[in-house]
């Protein structure tokens, strides 16, 4: 794989761009693996390149029985935030963050990480202090968070409803600085790339469809390229995780595969700087806009489970009253596409990387709405405890086993009910 740099550009730019090579080979299935990923998302990407990097596993292989990055990897509204206040989840998506401050140059392909804020709107003087709260935790622990008050907010982000008629009165907001939005699909790429690069075999058009199991052990996949198989296999299939399990013979998972939808206008002139999350009253609302322009929105799942791509009018509906309820402003925009994903609800709205009742087999699932901040350092344990068997401190409560121990991840709390999320 040639580097990207200056000077390869301009070399490029003098044979008319023809002499790039191609960003990753397009090889057949081989008989065996040490490690077989299941999911050509972010995480099965980002699994396959720390297994390669950062241990040395090589003899890799992602099965994607799509196209890479298909699924939600490339359907999500691009939000990347650590503001947690429980240990777990801070501790986590605080190494996610700051691996993303780094994945451009690590990767050596732009990801167009962008570090603009997220800011999040609160309503009341409970709000207030539950912000207040969280935040303060977050500064402790050596993350970053701030308050602003109406004035500050006002002069920071002026578009949004500060009428004295507004449905919902803003008194201020919670603020992440270093938190932002990156390019979905170019951080696909770039893992595909550099994991590529390390010799891992990126297998699309390749459905896992059977799991040969020797006792509690797996022995190998049958795929629609083929049987391959494998000393160790990871599942990283987001809202397919259910329907994989089963075909393990596993049975059921405490997950449930809901659609979220998302939303992007025609291009804008600059409008919004920052990342503006708003909930309250069971209205949920995020907006942020694209290096194109485009406003970038989305809103709650929708009200009903399904493995279908696409999502259902009554959210629209919801969404675009969130819109003009907060930003009266978006009201004559025409909007450009929507699109849905199926995302991996777990009850307890908190993610698993854990071992599984087979022996070599190993779980990354239950992202929820948060996954695409999550996939840097999903991928990094995830392919710690694949290549060690056994889960880094950091993610040994995300486990399948925590529901029976009553161990509580996030302060929230909230599993699949749509309400809850509100
Ligand atoms: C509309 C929307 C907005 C979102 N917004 C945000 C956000 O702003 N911030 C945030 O942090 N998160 C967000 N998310 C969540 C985030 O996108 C996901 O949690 C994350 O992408 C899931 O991980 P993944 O990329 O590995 O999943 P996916 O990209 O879905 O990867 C799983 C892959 O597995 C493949 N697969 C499934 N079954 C098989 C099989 N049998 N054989 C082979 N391959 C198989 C699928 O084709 C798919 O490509 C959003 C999600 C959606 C849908």
């Amino acid at each position: 794989m040639k580097r990207y740099s200056a000077w390869n550009v301009f070399r490029n730019g003098l044979s008319d761009q023809k002499k790039w090579d191609r960003v990753w080979r397009d090889p057949d299935p081989k008989k065996s693996y040490d490690v077989v990923i299941i999911g050509g998302g972010l995480h099965g990407l980002a699994t396959a390149y720390y297994l390669a990097k950062n241990h040395g596993i090589k003899k890799v292989a992602v099965l994607e029985k799509g196209w890479l990055g298909g699924g939600n990897a490339g359907r999500n509204t691009t939000i990347v935030r650590s503001n947690y206040m429980m240990p777990d989840n801070r501790r986590f998506y605080e190494h996610s963050l700051k691996l993303w401050e780094n994945l451009s140059h690590d990767l050596n392909f732009n990801v167009m990480f962008s570090q603009r804020s997220h800011v999040s709107l609160f309503h009341s003087p409970a709000a207030r202090d539950a912000a207040a709260r969280r935040y303060n935790t977050m500064r402790v622990m050596n993350s970053d968070g701030e308050l602003w008050d109406l004035n500050r907010l006002k002069r920071e982000v002026p578009h949004l409803n500060y009428g004295p008629d507004a449905r919902f009165p803003i008194l201020g907001a919670a603020v992440q600085p270093r938190a932002g939005t990156a390019r979905h699909d170019a951080v696909a790429w770039g893992y595909a790339r550099a994991a590529d690069s390390y010799g891992v075999d990126i297998l699309q058009n390749c459905e896992a469809t059977g799991v040969t199991r020797a006792g509690n052990q797996v022995v190998s996949i049958e795929t629609s390229r083929g049987l391959i198989s494998t000393k160790k296999l990871g599942f990283a299939v987001a809202g397919n995780t259910s329907r994989l399990w089963r075909i393990a013979g596993l049975g059921r998972l405490p997950i449930e595969s809901h659609k979220l939808q998302a939303f992007v206008s025609e291009p804008l002139k600059p409008l919004l700087d920052q990342v503006l999350a708003f909930g309250v009253g069971g209205a949920h609302f995020y907006i942020s806009q694209s290096d194109k322009g485009g406003m970038v929105f989305g809103g709650d799942i929708d009200w009903y489970k399904s493995y279908a791509q696409r999502g259902n009018l009554p959210i629209v509906q919801d969404v675009a009253e969130c819109a003009m309820s907060i930003l009266p402003c978006l009201g004559r925009v025409r909007l450009l596409r929507h699109w849905a994903g199926i995302m991996d609800m777990s009850m307890d709205g908190s993610p698993f990387i854990c071992k599984t009742p087979l022996s070599n087999l190993y779980l990354n699932a239950g992202w929820n709405y948060g996954g695409f901040k999550a996939s840097p350092a999903s991928g990094w344990f995830f392919a710690d405890l694949i290549a060690n068997d056994q889960p880094d401190p950091i993610i040994a409560n995300y486990d399948l086993d925590r529901f029976s121990r009553g161990y509580n991840i996030d302060e929230r709390g909230a599993g699949p009910d749509p309400k809850l999320h509100g």
